[in-house]
């Protein structure tokens, strides 16, 4: 794995790696390339591509394995990193950036093998002695940009997908969490293949600078707005993209659900990594009687998780950086502070806050929170929610609690967004069977288990053929004729189910 590039300078400055996975312990040689700073490095990663070293299936476990022993022995790093980075509680960061990031390794490890196989199909008649079959190829040299939230599980799970899948990589962490960006720069390389994997570094311009260059694909986690970018910049080189984004997670109430548990389950999706979540429920809709109830059972449930003074929890996180503590600070303007609300500056610390009768006018409305708010706007019942809901871009993830499974499924049938659940929050990106992934302005694309090797895999259509039999092909060759067009009606015709059938 190439160590970390950090241009655009004059030069491209290349590092050669320390003890590398599979090439002997010799790191890449890039030469810079006058105004193209990233250039050698796609171009030897191309290189390592085209030779065929990633595709046997002995390669991509060995790699995966590296990856699993860089995630067991930096463990206690990567938990110090969020720490730094953003107050990140151990317990959450070994749950969100280490446990899950192994399931998914040990769920691609385990069924490796069989996702790699070809898929044999189905056939018409003339092709019925040939071989009929989806090869899962790899792309080529992929991009993956990650976000700074969870910054070793947002980069290392689509990784472990494009390496399954049999691609060289270049991961480009986000330059907001430093002490992360600096880990993952510094670490990976002494665990994979110096010639198919490497670390970028930087922001917007280096970015911006790494864009340019054509790529086989690019999956990258973040904003709408940077989304936007990406995707203009890989249709200049018709680069299929997945984009992972954000946007605002709308979870309703109903009148008929255990007002405790519903309350916990929601502080905890809201406020685990202090509100800094893609698919934390963003604002709640719910009845006036409903936000009355909510009130109590939320400040319970705060108490219960973080004790009179959340200040003071080692279970609490921070904001990672002032620019986005001023953004979210600005938001508790909005409707009625019900509980929390405090901040500090200097330690980025705002208080898990619950805001009341919230007006959908109100600026917290207008964009996503990503901060330890939980804005209630209240609704007259559920067919208000629902339109609610659908006059908004399509979410990430809708949630709804009711102990009336009609309703929970109610709003399932009527409403689009990337992923729902019900009567909980977050716990549906927990299971690796799920397709991960937005819809609309919250993103293009699914991950998580084997959908992270689909999308990292083209799906090639091939038909072998038997060189004999000419016999059967005769039909469609010209002279043509009445009764080869009945023939070959007769051999290529998929009929609808239910038709008569005289063959
Ligand atoms: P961001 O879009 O600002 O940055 C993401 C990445 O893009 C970073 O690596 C950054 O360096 C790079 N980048 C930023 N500006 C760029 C530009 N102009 N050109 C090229 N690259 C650029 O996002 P963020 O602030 O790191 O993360 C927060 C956002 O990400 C939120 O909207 C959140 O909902 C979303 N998010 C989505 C998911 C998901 O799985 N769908 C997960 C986590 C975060």
């Amino acid at each position: 794995m190439q160590q970390s590039f950090e241009p655009p300078g004059e030069h491209l400055q290349c590092y050669a790696a320390g003890s590398t996975a599979g090439s002997g312990g010799k790191g890449a040689v890039c030469s810079p390339v006058c105004g193209h700073p990233y250039a050698g490095l796609v171009s030897h990663l191309r290189t390592s591509w085209l030779s065929g070293r990633t595709r046997p299936m002995e390669y991509r476990v060995a790699q995966l394995e590296a990856l699993g022993r860089f995630l067991d022995d930096k463990k206690e790093e990567i938990l110090e990193a969020t720490a730094s980075d953003m107050g990140k509680p151990c317990f959450e960061a070994f749950f969100s950036e280490i446990l899950l990031c192994k399931n998914e390794l040990h769920q691609t490890l385990n069924n490796l093998g069989q996702w790699m196989k070809d898929e044999h199909v189905g056939k018409n008649l003339v092709t019925q002695l040939d071989s009929a079959f989806i090869r899962k190829e790899p792309y080529g040299v992929v991009l993956i940009i990650g976000p700074w939230n969870y910054p070793i599980h947002l980069l290392l799970v689509p990784l472990i997908g494009a390496i399954a899948a049999g691609n060289c990589v270049i991961v480009k962490p986000s330059e907001i969490s430093k002490n992360t960006e600096r880990l993952v720069a510094e670490s990976l390389s002494c665990y994979l293949d110096n010639d198919c994997y490497a670390v970028v570094t930087g922001g917007v311009q280096e970015t911006t600078k790494l864009l340019e260059n054509k790529f086989d694909f690019i999956f990258f986690t973040g904003s709408p707005a940077v989304g936007r970018v990406v995707m203009s910049a890989a249709a200049r080189h018709l680069t299929p993209v997945t984009l992972e984004l954000g946007g605002k997670n709308p979870c309703y109430v109903s009148d008929s659900c255990h007002v405790q548990n519903a309350a916990r389950r929601l502080a905890w999706g809201r406020f685990f990594n202090a509100g800094q979540t893609c698919i934390a429920p963003d604002y709640v809709l719910c009845s006036l009687e409903m936000q009355e109830k909510l009130m109590p059972a939320l400040r319970e449930a705060i108490a219960e998780f973080f004790g009179p003074n959340p200040q003071e929890s080692p279970d609490f996180g921070r904001i990672v950086g002032d620019k986005q503590f001023r953004r979210v600070r600005a938001l508790l303007g909005s409707g009625r502070v019900a509980m929390g609300g405090q901040t500090d500056e200097e330690e980025r610390y705002i208080a898990p806050t619950v805001l009341a009768d919230v007006l959908p006018s109100d600026p917290i409305m207008q964009e996503e929170v990503f901060g330890p708010i939980l804005p209630i706007v209240v609704v007259a019942n559920m067919d208000e929610a629902i339109d609610f809901i659908n006059a908004r871009p399509r979410p990430l993830a809708v949630y709804a609690f009711s102990s009336d499974s009609k309703v929970v499924n109610q709003v399932l049938e009527r409403t689009s967004s990337g992923g729902f659940c019900g009567n909980d929050t977050l716990m549906h990106l927990t299971l690796t069977s799920l397709p991960f992934g937005g819809i609309g302005n919250s993103g293009l694309g699914k991950y998580h288990g084997k959908f992270t090797f689909d999308t990292f895999s083209h799906q090639r259509g091939c038909l072998h053929r038997n060189m004999g039999l000419e016999a059967l092909n005769s039909p469609r060759y010209p002279p043509y004729s009445q009764q080869k067009l009945g023939l070959v009606t007769a051999t290529f015709e998929i009929k609808r189910r239910g038709m008569c059938t005289i063959l």
